[in-house]
């Protein structure tokens, strides 16, 4: 049978739009549905817009720090909707890039809502497209646990549109996007407090780098309340929050922001005319090759939930459209040493195991750790350290894990993500000459390991 495309990509996020560019330049016929906007979330509504607010909110610090060099300022004044209309403007430059990258490549789009009607069809403005594989890429939601009064809380979504910056926020969850945010709004001058259901937040993180970043919070006045969960919120007569928590204790803020995980985006998407099966947690089930269980069906993304990190949504885009079209140049998406930051201020930087991974696996293993204060600190007032810390199998010397908590940790974590994949052991570590003076080189000076 002729179908209207080879391949139909539902959702022009990170991961569609690159299986929809390789997939057309590989030659196929490809066409593309996108319903809110082109980027998908880490353009619009994710890393783009909330790297763009990190910096923002890091002048705070650079400020404060600028009198120590010998600048003086007049008192800095911030203004929360300039920000948002130079971010707005950035990223509606960034959808039309993206505009550009899939009409230029061949690609057919649609804007709006795609539904699925059968294994090989389509539904789009009242519109029905035939093809041989459809590919499921929308992506994921926030989240907000269903509490009485969870209508008067915010999630990231809206967090990027808001019209004032809130005096007093309180930001619920403890992974990266709530202390992302948390420490946005504190660098901004909200007063800010991060509530946490857990001991500590960042789990599955290296236990030393939760608790450096917890003691780095705590230093700049951020408000950190463990073992804290929200019972309810009342809106107040002057529009402000009343937060009761579990344990009875009531705080008050003007705007409560949830950032408590991300539900795979499936709403109204047509599945149940299909064979896709969900596992679990309510993740689209599929193979290692993005197959879900309807055989013309793959799917790829945060809607997958395996990795919900964009460039992991690329690594996968490009596997699908290689399989698909191009199969001799096919490589399966290595999930081991994917490196990640939290840009947090400070920042956390990561690749490979934590101790603590590296412990249940069974290695024996050498830690080597180096707490030292910044050099662009030492002229001012500033007591922020940095944190370096390096997993090393005792037994074979290879370096399992680099950790790290300080300025431009992401930016350093990316080479250091290379050597790891290169299998490099602490002697080559040890071997590698520093970049002098720079934070970076305490990765290759740490000499004596801290436990056994
Ligand atoms: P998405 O990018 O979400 O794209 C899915 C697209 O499908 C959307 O555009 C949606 O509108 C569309 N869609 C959904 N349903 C339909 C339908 N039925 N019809 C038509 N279109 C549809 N990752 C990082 O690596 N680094 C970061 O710094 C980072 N920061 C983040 C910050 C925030 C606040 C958030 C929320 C996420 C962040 N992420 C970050 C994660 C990253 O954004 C995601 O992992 C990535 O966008 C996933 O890509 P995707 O292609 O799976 O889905
Ligand atoms: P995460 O899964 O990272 O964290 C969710 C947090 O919310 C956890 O601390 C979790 O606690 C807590 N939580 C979950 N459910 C509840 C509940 N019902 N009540 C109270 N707390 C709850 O999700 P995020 O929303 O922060 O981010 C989603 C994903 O987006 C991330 O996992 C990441 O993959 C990606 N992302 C990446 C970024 C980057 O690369 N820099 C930045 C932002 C997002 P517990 O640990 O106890 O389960």
């Amino acid at each position: 049978m002729a179908y209207d495309f080879d391949l139909y990509v539902i959702g022009a996020g990170s991961g569609g739009v690159r299986a929809a560019r390789f997939a057309a330049g590989f030659g196929a016929k490809v066409a593309v549905a996108e319903s809110r906007y082109l980027g998908g979330t880490c353009v619009n509504v994710g890393c783009v817009p909330k790297k763009l607010l990190v910096y923002g909110a890091h002048f705070a610090e650079d400020f404060e720090q600028a009198s120590g060099f010998g600048w003086s300022l007049d008192e800095a004044q911030f203004d929360w909707p300039t920000l948002i209309a130079n971010k707005d403007r950035e990223i509606n430059r960034l959808n039309g890039i993206y505009r550009n990258l899939l009409v230029n490549s061949g690609v057919t789009l649609h804007e709006g809502h795609a539904k699925i009607v059968d294994p090989h069809q389509v539904e789009i403005n009242g519109e029905r497209f035939t093809a041989k594989n459809i590919l499921i890429a929308t992506g994921g939601w926030p989240q907000i646990p269903e509490i009485p009064g969870h209508e008067h809380a915010i999630s990231s979504n809206q967090a990027f549109f808001l019209k004032e910056l809130p005096k007093r926020v309180l930001v619920v969850g403890g992974g990266y996007i709530a202390v992302e945010f948390a420490g946005i709004f504190h660098g901004l001058g909200a007063e800010t407090t991060l509530l946490y259901r857990g001991e500590l937040f960042l789990r599955g993180f290296d236990g030393s780098v939760r608790k450096h970043l917890q003691e780095e919070l705590t230093k700049r006045g951020m408000d950190l309340q463990f073992n804290a969960d929200i019972e309810r919120i009342d809106k107040q007569a002057d529009g402000s929050l009343k937060v009761t928590l579990k344990d009875g204790r009531q705080l008050e803020a003007d705007c409560v922001f949830y950032a408590t995980g991300r539900r795979p985006m499936l709403d109204n998407l047509g599945l149940e005319n299909t064979g896709v099966k969900l596992d679990g947690k309510g993740f689209v089930e599929v193979d290692e090759l993005y197959q879900t269980a309807e055989p013309s069906i793959l799917a790829l993304g945060d809607v997958i939930g395996r990795v919900q990190l964009t460039p992991v949504a690329l690594a996968e885009g490009m596997a699908v459209a290689r399989r698909l079209f191009k199969p001799e140049q096919y490589r399966p998406v290595d999930y081991k040493m994917i490196p990640t930051a939290v840009f947090s201020l400070p920042n956390i930087g990561t690749v490979g195991l934590t101790e603590e991974e590296a412990r249940e696996a069974g290695h024996e293993v050498q830690i080597f750790e180096s707490r030292f204060r910044p050099m662009k600190l030492t002229l001012t007032e500033c007591q922020e350290r940095t944190l370096m810390k390096l997993v090393v199998d005792a037994r074979t010397d290879k370096v399992l894990g680099c950790h790290m908590v300080g300025p431009e940790a992401g930016e350093i974590v990316q080479g250091l993500a290379i050597a790891l994949r290169a299998g490099a052991t602490k002697r080559d570590f040890d071997e590698t000459i520093g970049v002098h003076p720079t934070a970076a080189e305490e990765f290759v000076t740490m000499r004596t390991p801290v436990a056994g």
